[in-house]
């Protein structure tokens, strides 16, 4: 399987997964994982593991999903998964680190596609609607409609499990990966030892990270010896590791929140934090304590608690620029949430993905559509595939009544998302809106606007024409 029809394969399945109401979308934990990945890119790429024509053809996203199980998964096309419960269940960057180095080496080593040519003699677009069902099964094994039943996708499961040999390549290359980019190599050893504890505690398939990845004693023994015999002894935490941990629980507390929507859970976290006492000092379970106990307020609409906890936090985030961003962020949601936009500072540095889309919730809810017009151009510009930063400027435009430019910046974020048939429709009611004769909001600037709306509709046609070819040559 050439890398290309590889990233095809990926592409249909990710299509499917943006529309999935689990997908989520959440730029604080997003940011955080890119953190996390962009340094296990870069030693893969230093070690050779990642040659030049994967690095440029496969998508390297990560999809976060809403789902409390401990899972990660890679899918063909260099598509990752990673569940809400994975976060919200490590207990620092390094064992996180650890799983997604492991995953990183399945994609670098073409296990999928080694798979997919030896044991499926199924055409690609069937292998897609397997691979889909069978994580619909996985989801909820009793949905009755569910695309495939769970013994069918237990069969596609089992064909499209990785060998011992994979599993092995993966443990082997992605702990030097992980070592490589700097992480504390313990992670990978602590990551085994929790897993082992959590399939003897719990049998109840809450853990399929487990079944995708047979955690065998040999594996965990070949994790602890390579240990011994590469990485020295560990080193005590340093400040600034230990306020990365500090970080992490925090992150791991948005996880946590994020994948139990349940009221008695979120009042469950609300109290937790409600026992924390104001200091200065705080440790990794204080912090990921006030962190979702204030999201959990949040979500309770108890808007004057969530304000008192994020307080709680920032007296300890002074002392840590790390900290102090990721507080500033929550204090700015805190915000927007309780209704007090207009009124709350703005951030003090507009710097990453999470910031830029924030801090643009805040001005459109301030009514300041402008300002979020003039950043997210610009951010689209070198984010194109940004789908949330395309809905935010489509807001701001319908705000400012240029309504065919917020159609546009509407289509282009359904372009970013794979999903053409609708980005095609958008453009259409845009052109038939221009020939109408009403007003589009474009003022002087019709005239450009109008071409670059033919030039896109005639783009995203010959995008859907290939498609359509392509699909006849894999059945
Ligand atoms: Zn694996």
């Amino acid at each position: 399987m050439t890398a290309s029809a590889e990233r095809r394969l990926g592409d249909r399945i990710a299509s499917s997964i943006y529309r999935d109401p689990d997908y989520l979308d959440d730029p604080v934990l997003g940011d955080y994982l890119q953190s996390i990945w962009q340094p296990l890119m870069a030693a893969a790429r230093a070690r050779g593991e990642l040659g030049a024509e994967l690095d440029e053809r496969f998508a390297w996203e990560i999809m976060l999903i809403r789902n409390r199980t401990v899972n990660a998964f890679a899918l063909p096309g260099g598509y990752l998964g990673v569940h809400l419960g994975l976060i919200s269940a490590v207990e620092n960057r390094d064992e996180l680190a650890s799983v997604l180095a492991h995953e990183l080496i399945h994609v670098t080593q073409r296990h999928i596609s080694r798979l997919i040519t030896k044991q499926n003699q199924q055409m690609p677009w069937l292998l897609a609607a397997m691979i889909l069902g069978m994580m619909a099964a996985g989801k909820n094994p009793d949905a009755a409609n569910a695309a495939i039943t769970g013994a069918q996708a237990l069969s596609v499961q089992n064909q499209l499990n990785f060998s011992r040999d994979m599993e092995r390549e993966a443990d082997r290359i992605g702990f030097g990966v992980m070592a490589d980019a700097g992480y504390d190599r313990q992670g990978f050893a602590s990551m085994f030892d929790k897993l082992q504890q959590a399939s003897r505690l719990n049998d109840n398939g809450s853990y399929p990270y487990l079944r995708s990845h047979p955690l065998t004693t040999e594996r965990i023994g070949e994790a602890k010896s390579r240990l011994q015999l590469e990485a020295p002894a560990p080193l005590a935490v340093s400040p600034e590791a230990g306020r990365a941990r500090l970080v992490h629980a925090m992150m791991a507390g948005r996880a946590h929140v994020l994948g139990n929507a349940g009221v008695e859970a979120l009042r469950f976290a609300l109290a937790e934090a409600q026992r924390v006492p104001a200091a200065a000092v705080l440790t990794q379970r204080q912090a990921g304590a006030l962190y979702a106990g204030t999201l959990a307020a949040t979500r309770l609409r108890d808007h004057g608690e969530a304000r008192s906890l994020v307080d709680k936090l920032k007296t300890a985030a002074a002392a840590s620029p790390l900290m102090a961003q990721a507080v500033e962020l929550l204090s700015l949601e805190t915000d927007i949430a309780a209704g007090r936009a207009a009124q709350a500072a703005r951030l003090s540095s507009v710097n990453s993905r999470a910031a830029v889309l924030l801090q643009s919730q805040a001005d459109l809810a301030a009514g300041r559509p402008q300002d979020v017009s003039d950043r997210l151009q610009t951010w689209v510009t070198s984010h194109p595939k940004d789908a949330m930063a395309w809905q935010l400027l489509a807001t701001a435009q319908g705000q400012q009544g240029q309504t065919l430019r917020a159609i546009r910046s509407d289509a282009e974020s359904r372009v970013a998302q794979l999903d053409y048939g609708a980005a095609r429709d958008r453009l259409k009611a845009a052109q038939d809106l221009m020939r109408s004769g009403r007003d589009t909001g474009s003022g002087a600037g019709a005239h450009i606007d109008g071409s670059i709306i033919d030039t896109r509709t005639r783009e995203i046609d010959q995008l859907l024409r290939q498609q359509a070819l392509q699909e006849k040559l894999d059945r």
